[in-house]
């Protein structure tokens, strides 16, 4: 049975979706003002593996990623250069579109852009005025916590005495956690040149936390299944999500809560002043494999942290180099016809343990645990010839199948080597017969130069990609 840490309870349980045989997810997206970092990514992957985790499992998803295109980070840096948001929005999401490819997250069914919704979120706050959960001051209109009695449910923030006109009222859209006060919903227009829309509710532009209740419902339903977050959008962000979706509608907003922790930068928390921040182009700029970063930041489950090392990134591309050998080695694992079916008894526990782990609130490590278990104990059958052919199909579909949660081997890729490499590999072996060495190594050079990697054994010399 597939459970999940709910954040809601604090409590293991059982996953069970509004409609049978669907989900319908909400996951708080990014704000396209720079490149996201790599901690952001942790929270993405995170994101990637439950919706491929609920397909393994047989539900059909729906995802819903926003995009945050305006708040108070964008509006102050388009005035400092003096651009339109969209000038500054579109550049970064289309960098955060092509990072998203590049470590193989899937593209979530609707990711819609904050500013293609100001009138549902204008439609949100005139509910809110209308039954008295907000309010208007100053030009700007702000969400009343002490009408929403159950405020703080999520993070566990009370509202102690803090009654109407007593608590204060905060405008910007991250505050610090001692303030649990009136929330702007709607901001009126402050500074020189700030971007705002015309609405019945004045001019304004949409708070951060409005964004998310606004386009979440429109897609997904006033009632759906997980919204997903990085822990970090506890409080404020989600609790505010909480109080104006169930204060203009009565019914419970999202099901179950799931977050994942932060990530460590070498024993070190990530921050701007320690100067960490690293984006997924640093990484790449330095050589390191894609594939190496989204295994190092799946291989520890989603609510622990991980301390993202280099040490963690070799570690991570050499067992993805484990488990590519692995496949090669099953593919090209010489077929015996009386094999006893050990290879495809262990392909089956394989599955069943995968899934064992998976279940347990996505337990990625013991998961990966599983993958590898199979590893060592079909290496030493392909040894001894034992692999049948239905062992090899049940051992590569197996295998796949896990690969389709994880993300990490890309098994559809073509792997075969182009006529120009072929001909090299004959050249070198030529050259090795004549015991001319020499040309036989510069040959080897231009074939690695080229991406590909030799190996000579005694069943002669196989060429692949690197
Ligand atoms: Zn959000």
């Amino acid at each position: 049975m597939l459970r999940f840490r709910n954040t809601l309870t604090g409590e293991l349980e059982p996953f069970e979706p509004i409609e049978e045989g669907r989900v319908r997810i909400y996951a708080c997206g990014p704000t396209v003002w720079n490149f996201a970092h790599i901690g952001n990514f942790k929270t993405f992957v995170f994101y990637d593996v439950l919706r491929r985790y609920l397909r393994f499992r047989g539900y059909k998803v729906t995802e819903v990623m926003n995009v945050t295109d305006v708040d108070d980070r964008i509006v102050e840096q388009t005035i400092e250069l003096k651009i339109s948001i969209e000038e500054l929005t579109t550049k970064y999401l289309d960098y955060f579109l092509e990072d998203m490819a590049t470590l193989n997250i899937e593209k979530p069914e609707v990711m819609p852009k904050a500013t293609d919704h100001i009138p549902e979120m204008v439609a949100l706050v005139e509910k809110l005025l209308a039954n008295g959960m907000a309010y208007e001051a100053e030009g700007s209109i702000y969400f009343r916590i002490s009408a929403f009695e159950p405020y703080g449910k999520l993070s566990g923030k009370k509202l102690e005495g803090n009654q109407a006109g007593r608590g204060g009222r905060v405008d910007a859209q991250e505050y610090a956690k001692a303030d649990v006060s009136d929330f702007v919903l709607w901001k009126a227009p402050k500074l020189e040149g700030e971007r705002s829309w015309d609405s019945a509710i004045g001019a304004g532009r949409p708070g951060w936390h409005l964004e998310c209740s606004a386009m979440s419902m429109k897609y997904l339903g006033e009632t759906f299944d997980i919204h997903a977050g990085g822990e970090d959008l506890i409080f404020p962000h989600h609790e505010n999500e909480i109080a104006q979706s169930e204060g203009a509608t009565g019914k419970t907003f999202a099901r179950y809560w799931l977050h994942s922790k932060f990530l460590n930068i070498e024993n070190q928390k990530m921050s701007k002043r320690f100067g960490n921040f690293k984006t997924l182009r640093d990484l790449l700029e330095n050589g390191v494999e894609p594939m190496a970063i989204r295994y190092l930041l799946l291989s520890a489950p989603y609510r622990t942290q991980l301390n993202f090392t280099a040490d963690g990134l070799d570690a991570a591309s050499a067992s993805l180099e484990r488990m590519r050998n692995f496949v090669r080695r099953v593919r090209e694992a010489q077929s015996a016809p009386d094999g006893d079916g050990a290879g495809g008894a262990a392909a089956a526990r394989m599955l069943e343990a995968f899934q064992a782990a998976m279940d347990d609130d996505l337990n990625t490590s013991v998961a990966l645990a599983a993958v590898f278990s199979l590893v060592n104990e079909v290496n030493p059958m392909i040894d001894a010839r034992k692999i049948s052919d239905a062992d090899r199909e049940a051992i590569l579909a197996a295998i796949e199948r896990a690969d389709g949660v994880l993300g990490v081997l890309a098994l559809g890729e073509d792997e075969s080597v182009p006529a120009e490499i072929l001909e090299l590999v004959a050249q070198r072996t030529e050259a090795r017969r004549s015991r001319d060495f020499r040309l036989a190594d510069e040959v080897r050079d231009r074939i690695t130069a080229a991406g590909y990697v030799i190996e000579d054994s005694p069943d002669g010399t196989k060429v692949r990609k690197r």
